[in-house]
């Protein structure tokens, strides 16, 4: 709720603070336990920032989060290390976080040592298990991160988050760095692990297709702020924000009978250390009007479940507008 986080940017000089990155700008959403919610955007827009400020990987600079009801801000270092057994992320490059010179029994065996569950026979039963669960033979635990492909190495990099039984795994692009054939091995993979230990993803990304294939919500992002949040088919079969229906319409349909209208936006994507003012996305968006420009459009409900913040669809704001 309200989730802000900001980096400075220092002026050459140490701790010279000559501004600052609203890399993630009050955001606010909710999951329910057992739904894949995801999160899509172009590249820096926060989506990946939301995700590590909630498990605290980056410490947040205001807002709430609670997880079954409890507020993870307020938790002090130990208690966030305990909490870390219900909340586990999976990385985008699975070799960047796989420690090259650790077996991948030692590696997925790791976190199961740092919260000290287990003897060592028992963690070592636990990594065989966990081998044969992502797919691959407990044999493997002898070998090290480059004997494997991108793919087995996402699942090593699944495996190691499922060792501690977690409830909540954020999932950081976790299909993007893999060749079309072998995401969808990984993604068939994440839904049936999903449902045989009941877990619930904040699935990031920013395949739309992806995004489209596994979610049951999606939220858009833009500049560091949530756009628009709905039930998957909703997002996608109708758009409110301007800005998703822009992404939306840049997804190729596979029927050639389906006439497609590309929107195609003008400019590149503002610096965040520099946002417009008023909508974020008023320099970029084809329907911006006055009111567009000076005021932060709210956070509202347009229908059950389909959220969006745009003064389109804000009903004082429109009408100051069209008169
Ligand atoms: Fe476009 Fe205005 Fe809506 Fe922003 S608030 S998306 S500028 S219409
Ligand atoms: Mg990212």
């Amino acid at each position: 709720k309200g989730l802000k986080t900001y980096f400075d940017i220092n002026g050459g000089v140490l701790s010279k603070k000559v501004g600052e990155v609203k890399a993630v700008d009050g955001i606010s959403f909710s999951m329910q336990e057992g739904e894949i919610l995801g999160i899509v955007g172009e590249s820096g827009c926060g989506k990946s920032t939301t995700g590590k400020s909630i498990l605290r990987l980056i410490e947040p600079t205001a807002g709430e989060v609670r997880f079954n009801g409890e507020d993870i801000m307020q938790l002090s270092s130990e208690n966030v290390r305990k909490l870390r057994r219900d909340m586990q992320i999976i990385f985008q490059d699975p070799y960047a976080s796989l420690n090259p010179r650790h077996t991948v029994g030692k590696i997925i065996g790791e976190p199961l040592l740092v919260h000290g569950i287990g003897s060592k026979t028992e963690r070592k039963q636990k990594v065989k298990e966990l081998l044969e669960t992502v797919g691959l033979r407990s044999e493997h635990a002898k070998r090290y991160p480059h004997q494997f492909s991108g793919g087995q190495r996402q699942r090593i990099g699944i495996a190691r988050a499922l060792a501690v039984n977690p409830k909540l795994i954020i999932c950081d692009e976790p299909v993007s760095a893999l060749d079309v054939s072998v995401q969808s091995q990984i993604l068939n993979l994440m839904e049936k692990l999903k449902k045989e230990f009941k877990l619930t993803y904040l699935f990031i990304a920013h395949d739309l297709s992806v995004v489209k294939h596994i979610s049951d919500r999606v939220g858009v992002m833009y500049l560091g702020k949530m756009v628009e949040l709905a039930n998957k088919d909703l997002l996608y079969d109708e758009p409110k924000h301007p800005y998703t229906k822009a992404l939306m319409s840049a997804v190729p349909v596979p029927d050639p009978d389906i006439k497609q209208e590309r929107v195609i936006l003008q400019g590149d994507v503002p610096s965040p250390s520099n946002p417009p003012s008023g909508c974020a996305f008023h320099t970029r968006c084809p329907s911006c009007m006055d009111v567009c420009k000076t005021d932060v459009p709210i956070w509202q409900e347009v229908a059950p479940n389909h959220q969006v913040a745009c003064h389109l669809y804000n009903e004082t704001t429109k009408e100051e507008n069209v008169i």
